[in-house]
């Protein structure tokens, strides 16, 4: 059971979380660790951190604290705030080699979009491997030594998590717009307007599955939610005044941004739809070079939808699921022969190299110089 006190910092993490919100970098000791304990590594996202010490209740083992920029892993990995060099520069600020007799680092595996594996090991001498995606599955990995089943490596994103993301849009979404409201139609229809906007809000995310939320159909969702919450503020709002056309146009228009807000998270950072935000003018997919692949499968443990395999005698990637695909990079960033890359429907190809420097994702750069091909 949660303290009153964790509750609430639960609540304040939540509600922030669309802002960095720091802690100090550094290592901490999880239960009591001794020299033979694993040694696992997060950003200094201070939700992320507490979540990650919560999982690991039970277990002795070292939390290296890598300066994420205070922003999640996989939103900080794919923005260019958590890379190797973060990570080395860690595990040689820390003390953590003096502590322990191996030289064993777990990284969480949605890191991979950022920290290039090989060059923590080559330049530290560490060897690092990675861990699950998902927080939950973190003690039954401890408890395996460390061995990755195929289920850790795949995101989901079940209905507590949506519900936890729907908060974070509809605290200040809501407020912003009862505070907007407010000098204009008086404080019980803002709130009216404010309630209808939030329950939109949550029946999105809850609904999330089944709504078109990626690609030229989003609008359905987006707009069908403008108008539901408008319907529902002006139906509110006519049992305690009376309808008004005013107070009708007021609720539309608030509705109408805020719905233009959440379709900015929703079309690219779930663990369910790939970006759009590259997509904008025009499409692009991954490919893969077979000639250049050897195999090496660093590919196959990162990515987080199961969209490679090995497959063939000669034992070489492929791409088995590309419809899964979110062009998240990972693969790109951690194969050793940059055998991926992306291709837009002109032609045009982002490879391996401009992926490793620009980010091009959400919270990264947005646009590149693409390359012909
Ligand atoms: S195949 Fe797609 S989803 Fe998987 S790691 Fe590569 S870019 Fe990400």
């Amino acid at each position: 059971m949660r303290w009153p006190w964790s509750w609430m910092s639960w609540l304040r993490d939540t509600l922030l979380r669309l802002f960095p919100h720091a802690t100090r970098p550094g290592l901490r000791r999880v239960g009591d660790p001794g020299p033979e304990s694993p040694v696992l590594l997060t950003g200094n996202f201070t939700l992320t951190v507490a979540r990650v010490t919560r999982a690991l209740a039970g277990h002795d083992a070292w939390l290296l604290v890598a300066d994420s920029g205070g922003i999640n892993v996989w939103c900080a990995a794919g923005g260019g705030h958590l890379t190797h060099h973060d990570v080395i520069a860690v595990l040689r600020s820390s003390g953590v080699a003096e502590r322990v007799s191996h030289r064993r680092l777990w990284l969480p595996q949605l890191a991979a979009t950022g920290v290039e594996r090989r060059i923590v090991e080559e330049r530290t001498g560490w060897k690092v491997g990675w861990g699950p995606a998902r927080l939950e599955d973190l003690p039954a990995f401890l408890e395996r030594g460390g061995q990755l089943k195929r289920a850790y490596r795949r995101m989901r994103f079940p209905l507590w998590e949506r519900m936890e993301m729907a908060l974070m849009w509809a605290a200040p979404t809501t407020l912003l717009v009862a505070l907007v409201l407010w000098p204009l139609v008086g404080w019980p229809a803002a709130a009216a307007g404010a309630i209808s906007l939030a329950s939109v809000i949550f029946g999105i995310f809850a609904a999330l599955r089944w709504l078109p939320v990626w690609g030229a159909r989003r609008w359905l969702t987006y707009g069908g939610g403008a108008l539901l919450a408008t319907a529902l503020a002006s139906m509110a709002d006519g049992g305690l005044h009376g309808f008004g056309t005013t107070h009708l146009a007021v609720f539309a228009l608030a509705s109408a941004l805020a719905m233009m807000v959440l379709s900015i998270d929703l079309s690219g950072t779930t663990p369910w739809y790939p970006s759009t935000i590259n997509t904008a003018r025009n499409h692009f997919d991954l490919e893969l070079d077979a000639d250049r692949c050897t195999g090496a499968a660093d590919c196959v443990l990162v990515c987080p939808r199961d969209v490679l395999a090995m497959t063939g005698a000669r034992r070489k990637v492929a791409i088995v699921h590309p419809e899964a695909c979110l062009r998240c990079g990972a693969c790109v960033v951690q194969c050793p022969e940059d055998a991926f890359y992306f291709r837009f429907e002109d032609g045009r190809v982002v490879l391996a190299t401009q992926i490793r420097k620009t980010r091009m994702n959400m919270v990264g750069r947005r646009s590149i110089q693409l390359g012909q091909s």
